[in-house]
């Protein structure tokens, strides 16, 4: 390749551009932002721009593409959210005054992981950038979002690692190059993925980082213990990385959270989709979840908090008990939380706002929005008291400060409205600097002159058609029609000729204009500077600004709690350290909304040690996956800290709610292979203990019916026998029905229904006992399947329901129609077994290897489904 010789700016470009590799450069000139080469190439692509091509001095064309900077915003979005990064690269000297070459440096890098403008941002969530590394047995995660300061420490167990990093929806993640294998944590999220070098996940490093973003000399005062090494280097690698993003640093963020193992359940990805906890199955919008019933929180930090907290059901009795107090204590006195729910109207995002405050990004509107939230806070803390303050409300309000001080000084300094930029308006509010005041009125007073001065222009040449105009290149000017032209007198000097008419000045003009000008000019930069120093001193209090958003956030979940508590008809549950669940007239939280009032039908769920696997068949339609949904989220609902849908419920703390849909039924990846079930769950029997929650719906549905019963029965065994935890088994396989014969705490429950003449009516009711025959011909009647394919189906049926059919699973039942043209049955349970089953007595599961385990499967089933030879 030939190197065209460089001038001096494509000399700097380079240089620039050779540090951010990664990301496309917005090289400012003027008032561009100009690209280069690929950088320019991708834009125009991604953005839709027309590419042209600078001369490069020399020979050498250099292809080019410029977005002009006051509509940057907007495509730096556009990038972004593509998943680019956008390096900003700023004139950082007064073209005016640089000897030579501009100096221009990056002066930050947008990315989707490091946003701080609204419209990157959503407001209902946390806009998380997280490092995560794994090491023996456990994976840590370092979590910031820039936009509001959050710094989160987590460690959990290496097999939670999934679940905790796509609780966060991060936007992006940083892993160690020398150590990927943490990319397995990433699994299914669709994140941009950033490879930084293995010495900045080390230790020392980040200790050193730690220290110097807080000013610390020993990182124990963070609260950093030995158990916290791998979240640390963790953290490590992230703050380097925020540091190139971010070159003016991160003044906004907030000492780290530590989370470890065992505070919070470790819910995994397929459970929070299949309860549909904050994205809807189908879309993955928030439509029809439950965070779309319980928010109504009335701020963004509230709706932030609220989706974590569906996110990290608690497991410590204490701290549900205490979230409950609060929101019963709200709940007991609609007056003062209607206050609190008024009062907390006009709160704005504090959180965000006082972040771009102490980064020095807020604009003057932002400074006043933030001080007007402000200044509702005394009346918030006036509804609060006025509540039998209790639980957790209590420690909140202990750690109150309301930053009047800061409301009452922003409030003071800027004007009721102010402008985005200074300059637009007045910024700075009157009586706050008599200077600022005085010049005010020279402008304000030299405007009204100039009127006065168009009136006497007028009088003295007679015409009455002269105007006092102003424009930006000639300034002010006296404006006459031709047609008066002959009435202009001699002191009239003419500057500018339009068609109809002519522009003059006079030097009575000229000095007024002197002086209105030098004062803008004065006042702005007055303004800036006040401005300026009243942002960086409430910037200065972003940490006192950060704990008072914090407590309004969880207030505000707490009041919304409570208002969708008596507005649904929810109960405070009793949550305690016991084994049994018990639900008293449950409903599901979501489909309940969807109906009538009144429509849902209740049902009562029972699970002790002595019944604690129910197997729930019924017809389709009959309501068995809205009723295992339901007790699922009625169970993490209660260890949020919130009331249930429920006339009583009793929950003993569960350590993990499990939830698994039979692949024909899982929308969830649009991929329905045995394999994704069949992996899924066997990662609960791996992982579930005695105190865990199985919800198994339709499992064993995604292969042939003896396969699928043979599965689901030993998959029900194990967790009967070995895990012993809570179980509840919707099935359409009338087999399972059987366990209950064979093992003491299973339960049969059937949701019933009603045969009205030829038709069937779903009752939506639990009931105990099997349910006693398939409704599936009735279901597929009322599908409108051809009548000759019903009757053909209902023959079948009668024919079927005649064998046993689990009178040995080692039989296979071949319904065939035989050459005679008469329905007939063929049972194979001869005496001689299938040579299938004979293949699996061989095998020898503990020597076997997953992959062999996976050909082996195949093997068998291909061997299973040979036409049986006569
Ligand atoms: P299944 O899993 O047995 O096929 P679903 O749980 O999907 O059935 O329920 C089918 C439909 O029945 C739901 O979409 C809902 O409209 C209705 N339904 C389910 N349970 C109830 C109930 N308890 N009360 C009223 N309607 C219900
Ligand atoms: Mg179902």
């Amino acid at each position: 390749m030939t190197r065209e010789k460089a001038t001096p700016l494509m000399t700097q470009y380079r240089e620039i551009k050779s540090r951010h590799q990664n990301a496309i450069l917005f090289f400012r000139m003027g008032d561009f932002y100009e690209m280069f080469y690929e950088d320019a190439e991708l834009a125009s692509r991604a953005l839709g721009l027309t590419l042209t091509s600078r001369n490069n001095g020399a020979a050498a064309q250099v292809p080019l593409a410029g977005v002009p900077v006051r509509a940057a915003g907007e495509y730096v979005r556009r990038l972004v959210q593509q998943g680019h990064r956008v390096a900003i690269c700023e004139q950082v000297e007064d073209p005016k005054f640089a000897k030579g070459i501009v100096r221009r440096e990056v002066t930050e890098v947008v990315t989707p992981g490091a946003a701080y403008t609204e419209d990157l941002l959503d407001g209902g969530r946390n806009n998380f950038l997280c490092a995560v590394q794994v090491a023996s047995g456990l994976a840590a995660i370092a979590a910031v979002d820039i936009s509001t300061g959050e710094f989160r420490l987590i460690t959990v167990q290496q097999e939670d690692g999934n679940a905790a990093l796509s609780r966060l929806t991060p936007r992006e993640i940083i892993l160690c190059v020398d150590h990927l294998e943490a990319q397995t944590l990433c699994r299914g999220l669709d994140v941009l993925i950033t490879e930084r070098p293995g010495w900045e996940f080390e230790n020392a490093n980040a200790s050193q980082v730690l220290l110097e973003q807080f000013g610390l000399r020993s990182v124990d005062e963070l609260g950093v213990g030995a158990g916290d090494a791998l979240a640390a280097g963790a953290a490590g690698g992230l703050l380097r990385y925020l540091r190139e993003l971010q070159p003016g640093g991160l003044p906004h963020l907030g000492r780290p959270t530590i989370e470890r193992p065992g505070g919070v359940m470790p819910l995994d990805d397929m459970t929070r989709r299949n309860l549909e906890l904050v994205e809807s199955l189908h879309g993955g919008d928030r439509s029809g979840t439950l965070l779309s019933v319980l928010d109504r929180t009335k701020t963004p930090m509230g709706a932030r908090l609220l989706r974590q907290w569906i996110l990290s059901p608690l497991t410590n009795l204490r701290a549900i008990s205490a979230r409950l107090d609060a929101v019963g204590a709200l709940a007991r006195d609609p007056l003062a939380r209607g206050a609190l729910l008024t009062a907390l109207d006009g709160v704005r995002d504090i959180e965000r706002l006082a972040g771009k405050t102490a980064t020095g990004r807020a604009s003057p509107r932002d400074v006043r929005a933030l001080g007007d939230s402000l200044r509702r806070l005394p009346e918030v803390e006036t509804a609060l008291r006025r509540v039998v303050v209790a639980g957790a409300l209590e420690t909140l309000l202990q750690q109150w400060d309301a930053c009047a001080d800061h409301a009452t000084a922003i409030c003071r300094a800027l004007v009721e409205r102010p402008p985005v930029s200074i300059g637009e308006g007045d910024t700075i509010a009157p009586g706050v600097d008599p200077a600022l005041d005085e010049l005010r009125g020279v402008a304000r007073g030299g405007k009204d002159a100039i009127a006065l001065l168009q009136a006497a222009e007028r009088a003295r040449t007679g015409i009455t058609s002269l105007k006092v105009g102003y424009n930006k290149v000639f300034g002010y000017f006296i404006e006459v029609t031709n047609a008066s032209s002959h009435l202009v007198p001699a002191d009239y000097q003419r500057r500018q000729t339009l068609t109809g008419a002519e522009r003059y000045v006079t030097p009575a003009l000229k000095e007024f204009e002197e002086k209105v000008l030098h004062a803008t000019e004065r006042i702005e930069a007055l303004e800036r500077q006040f401005f300026e120093a009243l942002r960086s001193a409430t910037g200065m209090a972003i940490a006192r600004l950060q704990v008072v958003s914090g407590i309004l956030a969880a207030i505000d979940v707490f009041a919304a709690l409570a208002e969708v508590a008596l507005r649904e008809g929810y109960v405070r549950p009793e949550v305690s350290d016991d084994f049994a669940l018990d639900i008293i007239a449950g409903r599901h939280p979501v489909v309940e909304r969807m109906m009538a009032r009144d429509q849902f039908i209740p049902n009562d769920v029972h699970l002790a040690t002595d019944a604690r696997m129910i197997i729930l068949t019924g017809p389709n339609m009959a309501g068995k996956s809205t009723i295992l949904r339901q007790i699922g989220l009625i169970v993490l609902m209660a260890q949020m800290g919130s009331f249930v849908p429920a006339a009583s419920a009793r929950v003993g703390i569960t350590d993990r709610v499990f939830t698994r849909v039979g692949a024909s039924d899982n929308l969830v990846r649009g991929q329905s292979t045995f394999m994704v079930e069949m992996s899924e769950t066997s990662a609960i029997l791996h992982t579930a203990t005695a105190r865990s929650l199985v919800l198994l719906d339709e499992i064993g549905r995604g292969t042939s019916t003896w396969d699928g019963v043979s599965i689901a029965w030993a998959v029900s065994e194990h967790l009967h026998e070995r895990t012993g935890c809570k179980t509840v088994f919707a099935t359409h396989y009338q087999e399972l029905t059987q366990l209950a014969d064979e093992f003491v705490s299973v339960r049969n429950y059937n949701v019933e229904v009603k045969e009205v003449g030829e038709r069937i009516l779903f009752l939506h009711r639990l009931q105990r006992g099997a349910a006693d025959r398939s409704y599936g011909i009735e279901v597929g009647r009322l599908a409108g399947l051809p009548q000759p394919v019903i009757a053909r189906a209902r023959v079948l049926l009668k024919l079927l329901e005649g064998e046993q059919l689990v009178a040995g699973l080692a039989g296979r039942p071949m319904l065939s129609k035989q050459p005679g043209g008469s329905d007939q049955l063929a049972l194979f349970t001869t005496g001689v077994p299938h040579p299938a089953i004979v293949r699996l007595r061989q095998i020898d599961a503990d020597r076997t290897t997953p992959l062999e385990a996976l050909a082996l499967l195949a093997e068998l089933v291909t061997e299973a489904n040979r036409e049986p030879s006569a």
